[in-house]
């Protein structure tokens, strides 16, 4: 099995683009983004498109696609980053969020017009999304939040209850006892995306310089505008918007505000025609389930299952993967997922293992950023939902960045503020102490055949359940 080279994606597509230039000298722009993943990329794409006057450089680090842009699930899902109950704290309230959501909800499509509209083959179906429950307690959850759901609002065309029977109709998913269905969402290729994206954004004027890595951002004053320095020189633009999400920390002045969350995946071989002919998955719905260090999956275009899920969770420091390498530990408990999740690819070879770092604020609310004093911005901390909340950020950045006053830049993400992370070492402690307690709840919630009817296995079931809510209380996990 492979292991890392950023990801299967960019193996899928015969490996990495080729390189850009680096910055060649020090430039004068009008919009500086520092970071070509979804992020930066979208918000390049629709300021220029708005302003095609407009100077816009991205500078990146790698390659525009290498962070979680060009590695995650494939997910292009409505599902809101952050809590309802914490952005309602806004000045808009319920409304606010409710706005928020449907805003989100309708940036799937967007992403797939603009897929379409820019001839960007990243394999978009959309599917809708799947929540299995494996476990009673997990059929307990999906009960709650489709009531939470409804309190909320949403009705049967947002999302709606799947019987054992139809949730198995759709993916024949071992064990599974029902689950929600949400019909925004669609599955892509997520380096296709990417790698278009920075094709489109440049057709429309954009410079994207490569291997060029930010060292600081400084701020402007007194509307001089800001500085992205780099060991090339420096640009010096009206606006400067960071925009590397899971990489944020290495920025001094940024250390505690987004924790780098780790997140791995596998890919098995292409699967026969029989073994989809017994899992069925022909509506490509992203799938994922209710355990508290849950999976996520998707079937891809060429007939692969590619599952993803936790592992390792946080590395002392903030510190990130090298190339995307992920640990064998990890890539085998992924493999068992699978295989128990479908029986039917059980002998099927794993193909390639990697990981990448998604940001997670203190409050796990993601945020959109910008001063229109110092022209600094930022947004990110989209807490693993991130594919479809990057283009409405990037939508909104470029209001806000053009000083627009519109329907996105009222949304209560805008100028949302978390508080920081710990300092080491309590922040390290604090997240894997979290996630060994997620696992033991996950391990005690599904006691196996049999033994949940037994009194000790439902003291077992009621153990599990309790620990899954101390760890949501301790983490402050919005449900
Ligand atoms: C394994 C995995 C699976 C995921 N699955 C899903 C999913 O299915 N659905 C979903 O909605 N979300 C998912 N996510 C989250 C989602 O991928 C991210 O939230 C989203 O891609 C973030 O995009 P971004 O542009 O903000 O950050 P990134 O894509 O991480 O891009 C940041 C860029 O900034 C660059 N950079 C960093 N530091 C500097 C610097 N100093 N100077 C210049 N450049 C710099 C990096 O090289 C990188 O290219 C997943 C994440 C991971 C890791």
């Amino acid at each position: 099995m492979r292991n890392g080279e950023v990801s299967f994606w960019w193996r899928a597509r015969g490996g990495f683009p080729p390189r850009r230039p680096s910055l060649p000298r020090p430039e004068e722009a009008d919009v500086c983004i520092v970071g070509a993943g979804y992020t930066g990329l979208w918000t390049a794409y629709y300021l220029t498109g708005m302003r095609p006057d407009l100077r816009v450089v991205v500078l990146e680090a790698a390659f525009a696609g290498y962070g979680a842009s060009g590695r995650n699930g494939g997910w292009v899902t409505a599902a809101l980053p952050g809590s309802r109950a914490r952005y309602a704290r806004g000045p808009r309230g319920a409304d606010g969020v409710r706005a928020l959501e449907a805003a989100l909800r309708s940036t799937v499509d967007e992403v797939g017009r603009v897929c379409a509209a820019e001839g960007i083959a990243a394999d978009f179906v959309k599917g809708g999304r799947v929540t299995v429950a494996t476990s009673p307690t997990q059929l307990t959850r999906v009960r709650a939040t489709l009531a939470h759901d409804r309190k909320w609002g949403d009705g049967e065309d947002v999302v709606r209850f799947l019987s054992r029977d139809e949730m198995r109709e759709r993916i024949n998913v071992a064990g599974a006892l029902g689950g929600l269905y949400a019909p925004d969402s669609a599955r892509i290729q997520p380096a296709a995306l990417a790698e278009g994206l920075a094709a489109a954004a440049e057709r429309r004027g954009a410079d994207i310089y490569e291997a060029t890595p930010v060292t600081a951002i400084l701020p402007g004053t007194g509307g001089s505008g800001g500085v992205a320095r780099t060991p090339f020189g420096d640009v010096r633009a009206k606006s400067v918007l960071r925009c590397t999400e899971g990489f944020t920390a290495a920025f001094p002045d940024a250390r505690r505000a987004l924790l780098p969350m780790n997140s791995s995946m596998v890919v098995t071989e292409p699967l026969p025609e029989a073994t989809w002919k017994e899992i069925g998955w022909g509506g490509f719905e992203t799938l994922g389930d209710e355990a508290h260090a849950y999976m996520y999956a998707q079937r891809t275009a060429d007939g692969r299952i590619a599952l993803g899920g936790r592992g390792v969770p946080y590395r002392f420091g903030s510190a990130t993967d090298q190339l995307g390498e992920t640990s064998p530990a990890t890539a085998a408990a992924l493999g068992d997922i699978l295989r128990r999740m479908f029986p039917a690819a059980a002998s099927a070879q794993l193909e390639h293992a990697w990981c990448g770092v998604l940001g997670v604020p203190r409050d796990w609310c993601a945020a959109v950023t910008y001063d229109a004093g110092s022209g600094m911005g930022w947004a990110g901390g989209y807490t693993g939902h991130g594919v479809a909340a990057a283009n409405l950020a990037g939508r909104t950045l470029a209001d806000l960045v053009l000083g627009m006053s519109s329907d996105l830049t009222s949304l209560p993400w805008v100028g949302h503020r978390s508080r920081s992370w710990e300092p080491e070492p309590a922040r390290w402690a604090g997240v894997h102490g979290l996630y060994v307690l997620y696992r033991l709840a996950d391990r005690l919630e599904t006691p196996g055949e049999g033994a949940a009817a037994s009194s000790g296995g439902q003291a077992r079931v009621a153990l599990g359940q309790a620990l899954g809510r101390v760890g949501d209380t301790i983490s402050g996990f919005p449900h």
